[in-house]
Parts: C-alpha cells; sequence; structure tokens
C-alpha cells in the first residue's frame, strides 16, 4: 500500500463527487427547498458536470486539478454556494504545489487552507448552520487521524464521519448565515443543505482514496 496520493487518485475523488451530487440531487434540492430556494442540488450538478467536462485533458498535477474545478465552480455554480466551493478548491491547489508525496498529513493541511478561504469568505462559523458545520469536524478528525500515522483513505475515513456527524447537528440549529438565515428561527428542525453536500465531498474522497489503496 502507498500512502502517496496521485493526481489521478485526486480527478477520482472529483468524479466520485460529482456522482454521488447527482445520485443526491433531489434530496440536496429537497433540503434546500425547507430552509433556501431549492436549488442547491441542481447548482451543484450543474458545476459538476462543467468540471467533468473539463477533465477529458487529464490534469498534470494536483494544483493544475483543483484550479480548474474551482474557477469552474465559481463561474457555473450560481448562488452562495459557487463561490465558496470554489474558494475550498482553490486555495487547495497551492498548498499542495510543493508536497512530495502527498501523504495524509500534506492532503489534510491542504484541505485546512481550503476550508480556512471558506471561512474567510463566508465568515460563518461552527453552530450557523452552514457547510463550515460538516468541513471544520472532518479537518479536526483528520489531522486527528493523520497524527496516529494513518493512511490518506484512513484519515479521509475519519473525517467523512465526523463530517456526517456535523452535517446531523445542523437540524436543531437556528441558521445565522446565508438564505436560511432569513427564516430566523424558523430554520430549525431541518438539515443544512451545504453541510450535506460538503459530507458528500468527504465520502467521495473516502471512496476515491480506498479504491486507490
Ligand atoms: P443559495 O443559498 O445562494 O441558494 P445554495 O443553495 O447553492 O446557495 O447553497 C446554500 C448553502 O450554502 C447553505 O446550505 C450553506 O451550507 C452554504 N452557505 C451559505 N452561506 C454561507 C456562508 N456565509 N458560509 C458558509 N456556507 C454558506
Ligand atoms: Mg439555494
Amino acid at each position: 500500500m502507498s500512502a502517496a496520493v496521485t493526481t489521478s487518485d485526486l480527478v477520482a475523488w472529483i468524479r466520485a463527487f460529482r456522482d454521488a451530487v447527482h445520485q443526491q440531487k433531489d434530496e440536496l434540492t429537497r433540503l434546500d427547498s425547507e430552509i433556501g430556494d431549492a436549488d442547491h442540488g441542481s447548482n451543484m450538478a450543474r458545476g459538476l458536470d462543467a468540471v467533468i467536462a473539463k477533465l477529458d485533458v487529464a490534469p498534470a498535477s494536483p494544483t493544475e486539478l483543483f484550479k480548474t474545478v474551482g474557477m469552474t465552480l465559481v463561474s457555473t455554480v450560481g448562488g452562495a454556494s459557487g463561490p465558496l466551493y470554489g474558494t475550498l478548491f482553490l486555495r487547495m491547489g497551492p498548498a499542495l504545489a510543493e508536497a512530495d508525496p502527498v501523504d495524509a498529513a500534506a492532503l489534510g493541511a491542504a484541505l485546512r487552507a481550503g476550508v480556512e478561504g471558506v471561512i474567510a469568505r463566508g465568515k460563518a462559523e461552527v453552530g450557523d448552520k452552514t457547510m463550515i458545520d460538516a468541513l471544520s469536524p472532518a479537518l479536526e478528525a483528520w489531522d486527528s487521524a493523520a497524527r496516529d500515522g494513518a493512511s490518506p483513505a484512513a484519515a479521509a475515513g475519519a473525517a467523512a464521519e465526523a463530517a456526517a456527524r456535523g452535517r446531523d447537528a445542523t437540524e436543531p440549529l437556528v441558521a445565522r448565515k446565508g438564505r436560511a438565515s432569513y427564516l430566523g428561527e424558523r430554520s430549525a428542525g431541518h438539515l443544512d443543505p451545504g453541510a450535506a453536500s460538503a459530507t458528500l465531498l468527504l465520502e467521495a474522497l473516502r471512496d476515491a482514496l480506498a479504491a486507490a489503496e
């Protein structure tokens, strides 16, 4: 088993994320219809289809891949989530430019750079009922697994579990950021759609890296 993640493993991640979003498209849109404007599933599916169309020519490096993914998401996903997911990938790329090999620690550091970019842009904290509620605990779980010597796939597995717990914990929360915050107290009692798609992102990474091991 190799601890190094290749560019093609990361392409497989993006493809798996696209497939998962398509599979859950109606559910993501249903969640967004409860506390938003019923477009999160279609927004993400459209953006990821545009991304996949650009991956016919294999990217030469993780940095090149994530630049393509980020720029395409910014320009094709409408709403709040496009710029936020775009920022996540645009920040991950440079963080991996010097990483050789791309091991669990390097990938964890890149994810952290990406999530810090989302926080800088969207100003959400844990508990605001956004994608950060899934992403932030996922980072903590990733780093703790990586420190214990976990493989990239095992670290991604721990991160995906933490993301799912964070997603589930958004249900009782009152939204403080994004469109759902306009509902005030009425936003409580529903899962956050962005936390649900962010969990799919980590689950797709877990699955792609497990298949590569
Ligand atoms: P829009 O709300 O513009 O219709 P989407 O429906 O595609 O965009 O995405 C909504 C999701 O975006 C929310 O469920 C939430 O997770 C996320 N989101 C919105 N605002 C922010 C923010 N400021 N920071 C982080 N995530 C946010
Ligand atoms: Mg929406």
